[in-house]
């Protein structure tokens, strides 16, 4: 078989690609119609393809490559601890320096009282341990009737068996037979697509009290938990309107239930602090983390778990783990990764420099005639694409058709930028300067036109 490099003609890789690669959340149809865009190279917040074109990556490749792309310590630090210890497992009572020393640093980054950190090698992984968790934390407590999980409907919390069901995507729910039982799913807060003539502080009321309304429903003796993103992510980085988490807090602690907050896009600077958490004040028992991490450097999730949960968890022998929990290499990048993100006060910048400059630049698209509105925290945005501003109207066509020409407009356009249905979102690398700032903006802008020219 011939060497297969960067340098084979792109419509061969393609081929080649979609000839014996399974592609996750692709079409197989479209992928060999089309072939799959290849990408070589990446530097910053630059990706090359194979055509040579360089595209400013608005996504951080999946909403995880918060230092950037290239960065020469993180694969020092990897070589290194290959030579040193490629691999040793966690279980049964064994441990190694990486492993120690990030749940340390994990420690001393996350919340007061969370002093404890739960391996996986992604954020679905670790989303199914915390599913596991909860439940056995009220075992313990001599309460097994206690195993209901609340989410909302069209969050994302994974697509493995366990996390899918704990996401509210009704794609995944159609495959494969989920949710499992016992996992129930409220509405969530998104004013602009589901609050018709409402006030949005009111109706972030009115969705937060759903909770309520299912937990007496179902008995409060047997929930669990309830958990969600601090701001929904891959639904299409819908930000809660501010009444929303003080009175899903509120509800927790009247019935003493665990949450959950999944800071898998959240976690590590995104939103402007370290942990989404921390921007709207929440106190949750459980943190989901992953992608930001290792800035995708690495395969690396975790459950960052509460002294609360700890304790009760840590006096029993929880029957749980992968072969790659705490994984050394993966370890060992993080915390390279962490010292990154904390020596070159990247965090400071999103709260304060380049965060409030990609804001303003970001909202200043709501002039868009095609724009119905835009919402960016940190540096996670969105804007909603709409034949008419005011009443906030759809489009004619399939839900989800003018995201796509936009989507493809802006590749063309040489900027990633993804569509989640008829919205446009962004979550680009944390280092990312005003001047590239400038550049998503005018490549945006130039592809809202062009896509509003094809559409109308
Ligand atoms: N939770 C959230 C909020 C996510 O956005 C994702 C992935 O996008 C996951 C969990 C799943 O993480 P992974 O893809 O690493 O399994």
């Amino acid at each position: 078989m011939t060497m297969i490099t960067n340098h084979m003609p792109t419509a061969e890789l393609q081929a080649l690609d979609a000839a014996h690669h399974m592609h996750p959340f692709t079409h197989g149809n479209q992928l060999s119609a089309k072939g799959a865009r290849i990408i070589t190279r990446a530097k910053g917040v630059t990706l090359t393809d194979s055509e040579g074109h360089e595209i400013l990556d608005g996504m951080g490749g999946l909403w995880c490559v918060n230092i950037g792309y290239g960065r020469k310590e993180l694969a020092d630090v990897a070589a290194r601890q290959m030579m040193e210890l490629p691999f040793y497992n966690t279980f049964f009572q064994t441990s190694h320096v990486p492993a120690i020393a990030l749940s340390a640093k994990l420690a001393e980054l996350a919340p007061e009282g969370f002093n404890h950190v739960f391996y996986a090698g992604s954020g679905s992984e670790a989303n199914d341990t915390n599913l596991r968790m909860v439940r056995t934390y009220w075992a313990q407590l001599g309460e097994p009737e206690r195993n209901v999980v609340i989410s909302r409907k069209n969050a994302y919390h994974g697509s493995s068996v366990g996390s899918g069901s704990l996401g509210g995507m009704s794609g995944i729910h159609a495959q494969g037979g989920l949710p499992i039982p016992n996992i129930y799913h409220i509405d969530q807060p998104h004013w602009y697509a589901e609050g018709g003539d409402s006030d949005p502080e009111a109706f972030g009321l009115e969705r937060a009290r759903q909770l309520e309304a299912k937990i007496e429903e179902l008995g409060a003796h047997r929930v669990a938990a309830f958990i969600a993103e601090p701001v929904q992510g891959a639904g299409g980085v819908i930000i809660p309107p501010d009444s929303y988490w003080p009175e899903i807090q509120r509800i927790c602690d009247k019935y003493g239930i665990l949450l959950i907050a999944d800071e898998v896009i959240c976690g590590f600077g995104r939103t402007g602090n370290w942990f989404g958490s921390q921007t709207y004040d929440i106190r949750p028992d459980i943190m989901t983390i992953a992608k930001g991490l290792s800035s995708g450097y690495a395969p690396i999730g975790g459950s960052l778990v509460s002294d609360r949960v700890a304790k009760v968890i840590n006096a029993c022998e929880f029957n749980h783990g992968y072969t790659y929990s705490g994984h050394p290499v993966s370890c060992a990048v993080a915390l390279e990764n962490l010292r990154i993100l904390e020596e070159e006060k990247i965090i400071e910048r999103v709260a304060h420099d380049t965060g409030p400059y990609l804001q303003e630049k970001w909202n200043s698209l709501a002039e868009h005639p095609m724009v119905g509105e835009t919402r960016i925290i940190g540096m996670m945005g969105s804007l909603a694409l709409t034949p008419h501003k005011a009443s906030r109207a759809k489009f004619a066509s399939e839900p989800g058709t003018a995201g796509y020409i936009c989507r493809e407009r802006c590749f063309a356009n040489n900027l990633v930028m993804r569509h989640v249905g008829d919205r446009m979102i962004i979550s680009p690398p944390l280092v990312i300067s005003k001047s590239e700032i400038d550049t998503l903006i005018e490549r945006a802008w130039i592809s809202l036109d062009q896509a509003e020219k094809q559409i109308r």
